[in-house]
């Protein structure tokens, strides 16, 4: 099958006391109140009344036909068949229907489904700009993490907060051959183009600059500390649809040297356009750490025809990680590094390194993701946190009752979790409901100074 438009480059395919504190449980979370199979009901209800936030999604403004939600949206790369999970006939479609919009229905026939249209228009229309903090309502999340090229209406803090784009950035010189290198890169490459020609027409700056340093200067910096005075608290690479995460440990004076040498003409072999982005990335990590933005990355085995997974895991990112000049900015492994999550716990070690279920709190089953929780709770649980990547997957299928189905998978992943660790006598409940409250929402707290001061 293929998904409609309005798919994102995300599955994987990103306060006051009154916002973070002290509301009242989700009013739309009946389903997830229910205990999955073999978990705590105790646990499970502790859960469900944590008003969360969420670490990565791509939530939709109300602006009509709204294209800023992703830097690379997946319509460009398809069709490509998605897993069993995120498939219309999955019954969590059904569920969430029930759960956000009353659907009275146990079947989607033409005639029910063009009656749910019509209530969900009809709620988007009586909602107008609240719609999606109506959302966040209903699912129980106090906070969610949006990452978009730009806001929009209806996306305003402290509900909602920015994570930016900024691959774009790390591609200044001609991308024609890393283009040539697959399908879905061809595709994909001419967005970052595009991109980069945006930021560089917000801050007028007409073409490329001859010189690294000058590029750094009127470019990189500024487009950063532009997105930090937006409000942005992270920055997002999606590199591994682009190459693999190996950003290795570039002399300033090579980097230069190569952008010098293609800048004003030409096409960069693959070695020296690699070890130009290398340096970029590490430098845009860096000045990101000084803006107090942190860094998310993009690790997961899809989605595409074309995609390398063996390039997206996250122990490729060890030397980054392990660069002095970069702890003093905190990392996200964003959707846990996939089928690789043991080697994203491997990488909690590092002081500066944090991950997300992201992805996979849509792409698992709550039995699945549970171990997964259960290999980096029993390690680093204050570095673990929880996320959605809620997108639009085309008309029926909105970013909204992705939101839903997540947060509930999630939520009971995270049940099943911790019961497995009450029962083994590894932890307390009191410590469980602690951890609990941890990922769903404290760590994030923290991690985004997101408390007021
Ligand atoms: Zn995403």
């Amino acid at each position: 099958m293929s998904v409609s438009r309005h798919t994102h480059a995300a599955w994987l395919l990103a306060c006051a006391c009154a916002v973070l504190g002290c509301a009242p449980p989700p009013p739309g979370d009946a389903a997830a109140t229910s205990a999955p199979r073999g978990a705590d009901p105790e646990i499970t209800a502790f859960i469900a009344k944590i008003r969360a936030v969420d670490n990565h999604s791509h939530a939709n403004s109300v602006a009509p036909g709204d294209s800023d939600q992703d830097a690379l949206p997946l319509e460009v790369i398809f069709p490509f068949d998605v897993p069993v999970q995120l498939r219309p006939d999955n019954p969590d479609w059904l569920a969430a229907y029930k759960a956000l919009y009353k659907y009275p229905h146990a079947d989607m026939s033409d005639a029910h489904m063009n009656e749910l249209r019509s209530t969900m228009q009809g709620v988007a229309k009586e909602q107008g700009d609240k719609f999606p903090t109506w959302v966040l309502d209903q699912v129980g999340t106090e906070v969610l993490l949006t990452n978009r090229v730009a806001m929009g209406p209806g996306l305003a803090p402290p509900r909602f907060r920015w994570v930016s784009y900024v691959d774009a950035l790390m591609l200044p010189l001609s991308t024609k051959a890393e283009a040539a290198t697959s399908p879905d890169r061809e595709k994909l490459f001419p967005l970052e183009d595009k991109l980069l020609q945006r930021y560089m027409s917000d801050l007028n700056v007409a073409k490329r600059p001859a010189t690294l340093d000058a590029y750094l200067e009127t470019v990189v910096t500024p487009t950063l500390e532009a997105q930090q005075r937006g409000g942005c608290v992270a920055v997002k690479f999606e590199a591994a649809f682009l190459r693999s995460l190996d950003f290795e440990d570039v002399p300033a004076a090579t980097a230069s040297k190569i952008y010098a040498k293609y800048a004003a003409t030409g096409e960069p072999s693959h070695a020296d356009y690699k070890a130009l982005q290398d340096y970029l990335f590490r430098y845009i990590a860096r000045e990101a750490g000084r803006l107090g933005m942190a860094v998310h990355i993009h690790s997961f085995g899809g989605p595409g025809n074309f995609y390398r997974a063996a390039g997206a895991d996250p122990l490729l990112l060890e030397s980054a990680f392990n660069d002095p000049t970069l702890r003093t900015t905190n990392f996200v492994i964003v959707h846990g590094g996939g089928v690789y999550a043991p080697h994203a716990g491997a990488m909690l070690w590092k002081p500066n390194v944090y991950l997300d279920m992201s992805g996979m709190t849509l792409l698992y089953t709550p039995a699945k993701l549970a171990e997964v929780l259960r290999d980096w709770l029993t390690q680093y649980p204050e570095k673990v946190l929880f996320g959605s990547d809620a997108a639009a997957f085309g008309p029926d299928t909105g970013w909204e009752l992705a939101a839903w189905i997540a947060t509930k998978n999630g939520r009971a992943a995270l049940a099943l979790a911790l019961t497995d660790m009450i029962r083994n006598g590894e932890v307390s409940r009191a410590r469980a409901a602690e951890i609990a409250t941890m990922v769903m929402r404290t760590n994030a707290v923290t991690l985004y100074k997101l408390e007021p001061k």
